[in-house]
């Protein structure tokens, strides 16, 4: 249940507000008060309160209204926010803005290598993917690794290096955060936080992201063998933790074939528009883990509504240090942004998703 706090109401009605609360809701039971919207709410799980104590809630001069959810998930229902979230990117760090989610026309292309391997490969890799038409560059600093002997990252040196990339080329950059006391250091430089697929339950991760001081938005990797309410229920973290700015990311879910890497969940895609206001990104590279998959699942994931793609590409795939399978070159991405813009435009001009 989320009860929307009355912006004008003064701290005796909120006292009030609170008291009543803690009467009419189990003892053990958290209350948790956050500010979300430019509105503050007060949330508890779904289903907390009987009939007569909504009514009695209802009544208190700080309430502006009551919304009783059957999710786990609150914040980030869509009927929250019906009218679907929009997330601008690149403001604050001299970045050429870039608007993620419903309010966007075209797909938004994140692009660049799976890690910053040094100066001169990244600072290339981002003018060439902004050649292509990409809007954001991506690219691991800090990389988890399934051994402990692979590379690791360029730490803090890929961080400065990303910064600088930005600056030269003006696209907002993307890079993952591993560890709840690295969420102000990566914040620093990057204008979205990615946490991986590995570190989608790691609340701790999750709140720390939710608490950055740089406000910076999320991008959530859905975990390779989490559900959708899991997932949801990790977004949620974030944004009960204090930023609203989270985007969801499918990169593929683990089955039993060895073909790809992982398998592309593209249905999760329409059905999370249903279920969650937040924008969706699909990540082909991760999903498949073969390039020669990457264009047509690229399409595939705009046609299915997501809004955008993120893409590991590279002036010479075979030479990257890690993920060079799925890597794609300049020329595939900049094929990739004109065929889903077109895609998009298709979609925007016909009534498609009206007749579905
Ligand atoms: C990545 O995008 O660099 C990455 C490690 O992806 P995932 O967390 O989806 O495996
Ligand atoms: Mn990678």
């Amino acid at each position: 249940m989320i009860i929307s706090i009355r912006s004008q109401a003064d701290s005796d009605e909120r006292a009030q507000l609170m008291a009543l609360l803690c009467r009419v809701i189990d003892a053990r039971q958290p209350i948790t008060t956050t500010h979300v919207d430019g509105r503050d709410v007060i949330v508890l799980a779904g289903g907390a309160l009987d009939e007569q104590s909504s009514v009695l809630l209802k009544q208190q001069s700080a309430v502006e209204c009551l919304l009783a959810l059957k999710t786990p998930y609150q914040l980030v229902s869509r009927a929250f926010k019906p009218e679907g979230s929009s997330i601008v990117v690149g403001k604050q760090t001299g970045g050429n803005p870039v608007t993620i989610g419903s309010e966007r026309g075209a797909p938004v292309i994140i692009a660049g290598p799976c890690s910053v391997e040094g100066r001169e490969q990244i600072l290339a890799n981002a003018a060439a993917v902004k050649a292509a038409g990409a809007h954001i560059l991506r690219g691991g600093a800090f990389k988890p690794r399934t051994s402990p002997y692979q590379f690791h990252g360029l730490g803090l040196e890929g961080l400065e290096l990303l910064a600088e990339a930005r600056a030269a080329t003006g696209l907002p950059v993307i890079t993952e955060v591993m560890e709840p006391g690295m969420v102000e250091t990566v914040a620093q430089y990057a204008d979205i936080l990615q946490i991986g697929s590995r570190n989608m339950q790691n609340y701790s991760l999750l709140q720390a992201a939710g608490r950055n001081s740089q406000q910076r938005p999320v991008m959530l990797k859905r975990g390779f063998a989490a559900t959708i309410d899991e997932w949801l229920l990790a977004a949620e973290y974030v944004v009960a933790a204090g930023n609203p700015d989270v985007i969801l990311c499918e990169r593929g879910i683990r089955s039993f074939d060895t073909h790809t890497r992982n398998v592309l969940d593209l249905t999760c895609v329409p059905l999370l528009h249903e279920l969650t206001h937040l924008p969706i990104i699909v990540d082909p590279s991760h999903a498949t883990g073969r390039r020669e998959l990457v264009p047509m699942m690229s399409r595939a994931a705009i046609a299915a509504g997501a809004d955008g793609l993120i893409l590991e590409a590279h002036l010479d795939p075979e030479s990257a240090v890690s993920d060079g399978r799925q890597t794609i070159t300049i020329e595939r991405l900049q094929g990739i942004v004109r065929q889903t813009s077109m895609i998009a435009r298709i979609m925007q001009e016909s009534d498609i998703e009206q007749v579905a």
